[in-house]
């Protein structure tokens, strides 16, 4: 049948909007593709968070049957629960109402299945041990450790029959260094023998907290119109610990938001956790600090590939949802709207299938008419684990989704 034109849009773009403008599904494989030009993202590698059940060792008898987690009744809740309740019902009704506009859109969930299963993976289900950067990072050789990145010929000289080859090679410290990738090609870089792919125009600056000062602008006509944190906030799961390393709340006062917010304005995103107690810590105490201000909640909603939620709405202590803060630093309301910068006022959900653990979709998209400033917005995430066309990517490990095992070649 013919593709409504939604999903045409939705095929190219990687984004559907549902019900009006504050629901959004998005595939983040289509998304981030913009920033390659000769490489793609493999969607059964992006997609490889597996939602079945675990398969028992032993026969379904033996296992006793686990009980299923019922929400607490209301009289069982200390303070700070009853709040995060009151806090989760307010989300309910607009992360239903975005759930139902979805399973409405038929069309986009028979598509799902095939747009996830893609052209199959780029190392044939054998994943390599992905490089620890944080524990290099940390090690008396940091200082010493090298990437390659292979320039390439220019388009122009290119086009002949010749193959394409490298033109020459750039060796650079791969810690506390900010790399960019300033051609308009993907360019691939070696390091101890595995090839990570740096979109075009994406520069990053793995180190620690510590260093994070260096990215901070001389003046600020040169800082940020779009800063994106996902802190690595403490959590209480184990399996978090072994993911990656987390930080007290205090340190977060550290990081120099305002310093690298343009002068003419900034939009803030910071992803959460579903605890009260860092929610309040976040309003209260850290956005303040920031200079952060007008801040409003999104969601994003975690779906299967079927289109279900991959947990009950109502688990008190496990949510299929996450929410993230968007606020604003030097935005005078009154006289910055125009044509091209919407104040943000209300609430959005964003829908996705999610991928590897604690992966967010890209969110830049989507927030283009609210970020302040002139254009093209100049975009930086912290603690970033992957690099974006155009955008500065730092943290402990910003190469770690770059491996060329996730990519497949156009
Ligand atoms: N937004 C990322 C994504 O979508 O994949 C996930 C970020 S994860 C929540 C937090 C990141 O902060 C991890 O990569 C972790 O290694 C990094 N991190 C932890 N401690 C750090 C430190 N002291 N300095 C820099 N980065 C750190």
């Amino acid at each position: 049948a013919e593709l409504s034109e939604e999903l045409k849009s939705f095929m190219e773009t990687g984004i559907y909007r549902l019900d009006g403008s504050n629901v959004v599904f998005i595939d983040p494989v289509r998304v981030l593709n913009e920033s390659y030009s000769r490489f793609a993202l493999s969607p059964s590698d992006y997609y490889s968070r597996s939602f079945a059940p675990p398969k028992s060792a032993f026969p379904a008898e033996a296992v006793p049957k686990k009980r299923k987690r019922k929400p607490k009744p209301h009289h069982d809740l200390n303070e700070r629960e009853r709040v995060a309740e009151k806090r989760h019902q307010e989300a309910r009704a607009l992360l239903l109402s975005a759930h139902k506009a979805l399973l409405a859109a038929a069309d986009l969930l028979g598509l799902l299945p095939q747009v996830m299963g893609g052209e199959g993976s780029s190392h044939g289900g054998e994943r390599a041990a992905e490089k620890n950067f944080v524990e290099l990072g940390n090690h008396w050789k940091a200082p010493f450790c090298e990437i390659t990145l292979g320039l390439r010929a220019s388009n122009e000289v290119d086009q002949g029959s010749r193959p394409r080859h490298d033109v020459g090679r750039a060796v650079v410290s791969l810690f506390n260094n900010l790399i960019g990738n300033e051609t308009n090609d993907d360019v691939e870089a070696e390091f101890q023998n595995c090839c990570y792919i740096l979109p075009r125009r994406s520069s990053f600056h793995m180190s620690d907290l510590r260093q994070i000062r260096d990215l901070v602008p001389a003046q600020s006509s040169q800082g940020f119109n779009l800063i994106v944190i996902d802190p690595p906030w403490e959590n209480g799961s184990v399996h978090q610990k072994a993911a990656y390393p987390t930080l007290p709340n205090r340190y977060f006062f550290n990081l120099p938001v305002k310093e690298l917010a343009h002068e003419d304005g900034a939009l803030v995103v910071l992803w959460m956790t579903n605890r009260e107690k860092l929610r309040m810590f976040v309003e209260k105490e850290l956005l303040p600090g920031w200079g952060v201000t007008d801040v409003t909640p999104f969601y994003w909603l975690k779906v299967k590939p079927d289109g279900s939620l991959i947990c009950d709405l109502d688990l008190f202590h496990h949510r299929p949802y996450e929410c993230f803060l968007i606020g604003y630093i030097n935005v005078d309301v009154d006289f910055q709207c125009t044509e091209k910068f919407k104040y943000l006022k209300s609430s959005q959900v964003i829908i996705s299938v999610p991928g590897a653990h604690s992966r967010k979709p890209p969110l830049e998209k989507l927030l283009l008419e609210h970020i302040p400033g002139p254009k093209p917005a100049k975009c930086i995430e912290l603690f970033a684990r992957e690099l974006t066309a155009g955008w500065i990517s730092w943290g402990n490990e910003p190469l770690r989704f770059q491996d060329s095992l996730y990519f497949l070649k156009k």
